[in-house]
This record gives structure tokens, sequence and C-alpha cells, in this order.
């Protein structure tokens, strides 16, 4: 039996993946079983923003493994607090709270905004309220799909939890007509990414800013995907210059190699914990820590957030350019690019499947949304060669060619 059927027959088929069997990565680049080398512009769903096996990933990974790796949060660990420090420095908050995974990070969130409503706020007992957005995605748990307002998330899946209010994304208004005494908190994507990397009106998270402090409403923002440099700021939120009551972030702060996540607040919010309150066997583990606290680093000294913004504005402008009459719009921040597809002109997925035998890997979001994403570590030339071979795949289509290239 080959590996795939192999895979097929023992593994949960809640996933689609591409007929193509990676066995290595190095940098930006991965390899499959019969050693074909394809470019990677997914990066993981952005969980591998710094590349594949970085070296000082790799380095930190192995030298803390061997020292110490978990305990549990009953003892100590001496990587934690220098990785959490940096954590809050980045991203201007006071605190964190050390999970794995996006999904617990965000139910983290909606427990701290739950005690914040009934604690500080004075909200009665189990009636607090957290306004959401539709086409959000925040992850796969019972309550975070209850919540979701996509159907294949939920089907089967409730009874679901109550006290969550969805409004649509990118309306302050809606946001604000939906504001009761019960509201605890605002919890959205500042860019909504599986949705189909969606971007909200200029002003939007400014807006809700002003609501959340007229109306006594934490802001919690999601930037598990959109975090980290993604966008061509460290968050997303820092291009409307507004500050966050919680945040949330994952994916790329485990350096492509480990699960690491953390939801940050103010000393306020976070003192809402106490012993026996919340935890993870897992969460804030010394490995985990060390490569936390690496995955910052490098994404500072290797001025990847700077490498995001300039790196991104060229790769939305030639994927524009190269799309004009088979996409009905081209839209993102940074090294974060949607391409939404023109059905007329074929769909995401049979573009994707193109894609990959052109040697670029990278992953549609619902039916008509391809996803480019490439690790933030990409140089030039390698981003000029995915989109060399892109511009082909989508003159194919129908897309327009350079007139250099033409
Ligand atoms: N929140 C956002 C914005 C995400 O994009 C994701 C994953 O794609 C999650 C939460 C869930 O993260 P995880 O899959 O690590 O649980």
């Amino acid at each position: 039996m080959d590996a795939i059927a192999l895979e097929q027959q023992v593994c949960a088929a809640n996933y689609a993946p591409l007929p193509i069997m990676l066995s290595h990565g190095e940098g930006v680049w991965l390899t499959d079983t019969s050693g074909v080398k394809r470019l990677d512009m997914m990066s993981g769903y952005s969980a591998v923003s710094l590349g594949h096996g970085h070296p000082r990933i790799l380095k930190v990974l192995s030298e803390q493994a061997r020292k110490l790796a978990v305990t549990s949060r009953a003892f100590h660990c001496e990587p934690l607090g220098p990785f959490l420090e940096k954590l809050c420095a980045v991203s201007g908050q006071d605190m964190a709270l050390p999970m794995n995974t996006g999904a617990e990070a965000v139910e983290t969130a909606i427990k701290a905004a739950r005690r914040w409503g009934y604690r500080v706020k004075g909200i009665a007992r189990d009636q607090a309220e957290i306004i959401v957005a539709a086409g959000n995605f925040h992850g796969r748990t019972t309550t975070i799909v209850g919540f979701s307002s996509e159907d294949s998330y939920r089907d089967g899946f409730g009874p679901f939890a109550p006290g969550f209010v969805t409004v649509p994304f990118g309306d302050s208004a809606a946001v604000e007509a939906a504001i009761t005494p019960r509201t605890a908190a605002i919890m959205i994507e500042p860019i909504q990414g599986e949705a189909g990397i969606v971007m909200p009106p200029a002003g939007y998270l400014k807006r809700l800013r002003e609501l959340c402090d007229r109306h006594n409403v934490l802001l919690i923002l999601d930037e598990i995907q959109s975090g980290l440099g993604r966008t061509g700021r460290w968050f997303a939120h820092q291009h409307e210059g507004i500050r966050a009551d919680g945040l949330i972030v994952g994916k790329a702060l485990g350096g492509g190699v480990y699960p690491v996540s953390a939801f940050l607040a103010s000393r306020d919010v976070m003192r809402l914990f106490e012993p026996g309150s919340h935890g993870s066997t897992f969460g804030g583990n010394a490995l985990a820590a060390a490569i936390g606290l690496e995955s910052l680093k490098i994404i500072e000294e290797e001025r990847l957030v700077q490498r995001s913004a300039e790196q991104g504005a060229h790769m939305k402008q030639r994927l524009a350019a190269m799309t004009r009459g088979i996409a009905r719009d081209v839209r993102g921040a940074g090294l974060w690019i949607g391409v939404d597809i023109d059905p007329a002109a074929g769909s995401a997925k049979a573009l994707v499947k193109a894609l990959a035998s052109a040697g670029v890997l990278t992953k549609e979001t619902h039916e008509t949304v391809i996803r480019f994403a490439p690790p933030l570590t990409i140089s030039r030339a390698e981003l000029d060669w995915g989109l060399d071979r892109c511009e082909a795949v989508f003159a194919a289509f129908g897309g327009q060619r350079r007139a250099s290239a033409a």
C-alpha cells in the first residue's frame, strides 16, 4: 500500500489534501517523496512564517529539548518569563496566558471576557454576551464552531453554548445596535483569514475601539493568523493605530515546529485568573517558551515585519496584474493576499492544482479565493520565481501576462 493510501485508511478524512506526499522542507521550499521541489506559498496556514527548519529555531528546539521540555506549570521554568516579557513588549500588553493551539487561546479569551463581564462590569451571572462577526473563523472547539456562520463547521456538532451574538463583519453600526448591558466583549479577526482574507472598511477597528470605550465593552482581537508580521505590521490592528483589550496569538509563534499560542491582556483582565481557574498541561512549557522567544527575536532581528510589508506590496501588485480579467478582487496586506477568482474563469481549486503542478503550493479557501501567504523570510528572487510560475498558470486560465514576459 502506498503512503497516501495508508494515510487515507487510518486517518480521519477531516481534510482533503492535494495528493502530494511531502518529505522535507527547507526555508520556503517543500520537497515531495519523488524529489519534486515546490515553493511554499501558504506556510501551514501562516504557522510557518519563519520558513521550514529555520536554523535558529532548530538549534533552540534541540538544545532546550535536551535540557528541559515539559514539566507542566506545577513548577516554574526559566524560559517562560523572558518569552512572555518579549511577547508583551511587542504587543503592548501587560500579561499573557500561554496555551498551545489557537482554539485554546480563543477559549481563554472567552473565559477572560466572561469573568470580566461578571466581576468587573457587573453583568448578572451566566448572562454575558460576546459579539462576533459573521464569516468568523476562531477554531474548531464546540463552543467556537457554535458561533460560526459556516454550516460545514457546525453540522452535527450541537448543542452549542449560548452567549454569542453575530453581526455582519465590517459593519460597526450593526455592532453598536447589538451592544446591550450584557455585552462583555466584541471578539473579531481584524482581517478575516479563513473567510477569504476579507478586509473590513477603513476605520472599522477605530470605530469598534470607540464603541467599546463608550459602552464599557472589551475589544478582543484574534490575531492568530494576521499577527506577528503577516500583514506588514507586528499586528494587523496597528494599521489603524488602536489598542486591543485582549489579543490572541498563535501559529507563527511556534516557529513552524511546535504549537505555541497565548492570550494577552491588561493586568486588570489577567488578574481575573487565579490558580485552578484555567490551565493546560502543555501550555507554557519550557520548550514552547524557548521556541516562542526565539521566534519573536527572529521576526525582530531579521526585520520580517518590514520585509512582509515590502515584499507583500510587490506580490500584491504582480498578482493583481496577472489575474486581470479572471479575478474579481485581489486583496490583503503584507505577505497575505487573497485572489478572488471569477467563477466564469475557473474554480479556485482547479487553479490551486495547476499551481501545484507548476511548482507553487497554495490553498483555496471557500470556492473562489486562492490565498498567497509565503513565509515572511522569502527573498525577492524566490518570490519572483513563484510569481512567474503563477503568471503562466493564470495566463492559461485567461489572466494577463506582463508585457516583458509575453
Ligand atoms: N483563529 C484564527 C484567526 C485562525 O486563523 C485559526 C486557524 O486557522 C484559529 C483561530 C485556530 O487555530 P488552531 O487551528 O491552532 O486551533
